[in-house]
C-alpha cells in the first residue's frame, strides 16, 4: 500500500476508508505514506515532466490506482511584491496567489480535487460539505464536472456571490439558520446516516492532503528552496499544518535543503480562537462565537486548531489578528500596490503581515510568502460605500476637459 490512514496520536493504521477519526482514541486520522518507496518516484525531474497543475505531485497525494485526472487545478503564480513590500517595511516578499486558482478562484479547489478523487473509489454517488463559502463553490463545481450529485450546507447569511456561485453548478444548497460550527455538527450526523461523501467530514483526511500542493508549489517556484516565513490565513487550521507537512516531505525526500521555516497564522479579531491561544501560550482552543466580515475564516471551533497551534509555536512563529476595518484597508492596499484583488481572507493575511513586520517578528531581509487564498470578486459587499459613484458626463471632449480641470482643482484644494 503506497499510503493509508493513520491515527495522529496512537499511530494505529486503518487502511483506506471514508473515516476521519480513530475509533480507538478518537484522535484525527491522517494519510501516511510509504516514503521509502517514494524516493525514486518523487524527483524534481519527474515533477518537471508532469502537467502544470497539482497533478504533477500525484506521487505524494492519496489517489486511487486507476485515477485519471481530467481537471487542471492549482499551480497558481508565486509573484514578488516589491511595492507592497516597501509599504510594509519588507524587502523580500512574495505572494502565492490562489485568488486565481481554478476552477473556482480559491485554494479550496485543491482540497476538493483530492477528496473527489477518493469519493468515486469509495462508491459515493453523492458528495457534500459544510462550508463557509469557498468550499461550497469548489465542491459544487467539481461535482458537476465529475457527475456527482451534490448537497451543500451553509450558514444562511453567507455572501451573495458565494451562494450564487454554488447554485449555478446545479448543487442542492441547504441554508441553515446557525453558525458554521452548528452546520458542521449537523453534517457529521448526516454523514453517519446517509452514504454520502462529505469532503470535509468523512473524506477529511484525503481532502486535507490537497492543501500540501500549495506548499510544494511554493518550494518549486522558489527554485526548489524553502522560504524563511509563511503567513497563512486560518479557518479550521488545516492549510497551515499541511504546508508544513509538504515542506517536511520535500526535505525528507531530498528535493530541498533542510531549513527551518517559521509559520505565522492570520485570523480576524472577531474570530481568532487560534491566534488567541498562541498569544496566551495555550496548546488548545477555547471556542469562540464568530463576529467578522471575514466569513471564509469564521470557524469558532477549528477542527485542526490544536495542530495549527503546534505548527506555529514549534516553528518559532506567531499568530496575529486584525479588525474588520483593517481587513478592508488591506484588501485595498494589496489591490493598489500589486494589482491583486483578494477576498476578506487575503485582507486578513496582508493586515497580519503588516503587524508582524511592525513588531519585528518578521525581519525585512527574510524570504516571506503571504498565502493569498481567495478572490475579491466573491466578497465585494465588504467594499460597499468605500468608493463614490461619479456623476456620468456627456460623451464630448469639451465635457471631459472640464471634468479633468475640476478634478485638478479638487486636488489643489485638498493639497492647500
Ligand atoms: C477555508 C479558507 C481558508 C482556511 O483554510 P483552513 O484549512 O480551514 O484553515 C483560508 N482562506 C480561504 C479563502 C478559505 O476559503
Ligand atoms: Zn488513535
Amino acid at each position: 500500500m503506497r499510503y493509508q490512514l493513520r491515527c495522529r496520536e496512537c499511530h494505529k493504521t486503518w487502511g483506506n476508508v471514508p473515516q476521519s477519526v480513530c475509533e480507538d482514541c478518537f484522535s484525527p486520522l491522517e494519510v501516511f505514506y510509504d516514503y521509502d518507496s517514494l524516493a525514486q518516484v518523487f524527483t524534481r525531474e519527474k515533477i518537471a515532466q508532469g502537467p502544470p497543475n497539482i497533478w504533477r505531485y500525484s506521487a505524494l497525494l492519496p489517489l486511487p490506482e486507476n485515477f485519471q485526472p481530467n481537471l487542471p487545478v492549482g499551480f497558481t503564480p508565486l509573484v514578488k511584491a516589491p511595492a507592497l513590500a516597501r509599504t510594509l517595511g519588507a524587502k523580500n516578499l512574495y505572494l502565492k496567489n490562489d485568488a486565481v486558482c481554478l476552477p473556482t478562484l480559491s485554494f479550496k479547489d485543491r482540497v476538493v480535487a483530492v477528496a473527489l478523487a477518493n469519493a468515486r473509489s469509495f462508491g459515493f454517488d453523492t458528495v457534500s460539505c459544510s462550508s463557509t463559502g469557498n468550499l461550497a463553490n469548489a465542491t459544487a463545481a467539481q461535482a458537476a464536472r465529475h457527475g456527482f450529485k451534490c448537497w451543500i450546507f451553509i450558514p444562511a447569511d453567507l455572501e451573495p456571490a458565494k451562494i450564487l456561485g454554488t447554485q449555478v453548478f446545479g448543487a442542492k444548497l441547504v441554508r441553515i439558520a446557525g453558525s458554521y460550527d452548528q452546520v458542521n455538527r449537523l453534517c457529521s450526523q448526516i454523514a453517519d446516516e446517509h452514504h454520502w461523501g462529505f469532503v470535509n467530514v468523512n473524506l477529511r483526511p484525503y481532502y486535507a492532503e490537497g492543501s500540501k500542493t500549495f506548499g510544494y508549489e511554493i518550494a518549486e517556484q522558489l527554485g526548489w528552496r524553502l522560504p524563511d516565513n509563511v503567513v497563512c490565513p486560518m479557518a479550521g487550521g488545516s492549510l497551515i499544518t499541511k504546508i508544513k507537512k509538504a515542506f517536511d516531505e520535500l526535505i525528507r525526500l531530498k528535493l530541498v535543503e533542510p531549513k527551518p521555516v517559521k509559520f505565522f497564522g492570520a485570523q480576524a479579531t472577531g474570530c481568532s480562537p487560534i491566534s488567541t491561544a498562541v498569544k496566551l501560550g495555550n496548546t488548545d482552543i477555547e471556542p469562540q462565537k464568530p463576529a467578522t466580515i471575514a466569513r471564509s475564516l469564521a470557524i469558532g471551533n477549528p477542527a485542526d486548531g490544536h495542530y495549527a497551534i503546534q505548527t506555529i509555536t514549534a516553528s518559532g512563529g506567531f499568530s496575529e489578528d486584525v479588525s474588520d476595518a483593517e481587513v478592508v484597508r488591506s484588501i485595498q492596499l494589496l489591490a493598489e500596490k500589486e494589482g491583486i484583488f483578494t477576498e476578506t481572507a487575503g485582507g486578513v493575511t496582508v493586515g497580519c503581515a503588516r503587524k508582524l513586520y511592525q513588531s519585528d517578528r518578521i525581519l525585512p531581509d527574510e524570504t516571506t510568502v503571504l498565502a493569498i487564498t481567495g478572490n475579491g470578486l466573491k466578497t465585494t459587499d465588504v467594499l460597499t460605500g468605500e468608493y463614490e459613484a461619479e456623476q456620468p458626463i456627456a460623451p464630448k471632449l469639451a465635457e471631459f476637459n472640464r471634468y479633468v480641470e475640476s478634478a485638478f482643482e479638487e486636488r489643489e484644494v485638498v493639497n492647500a
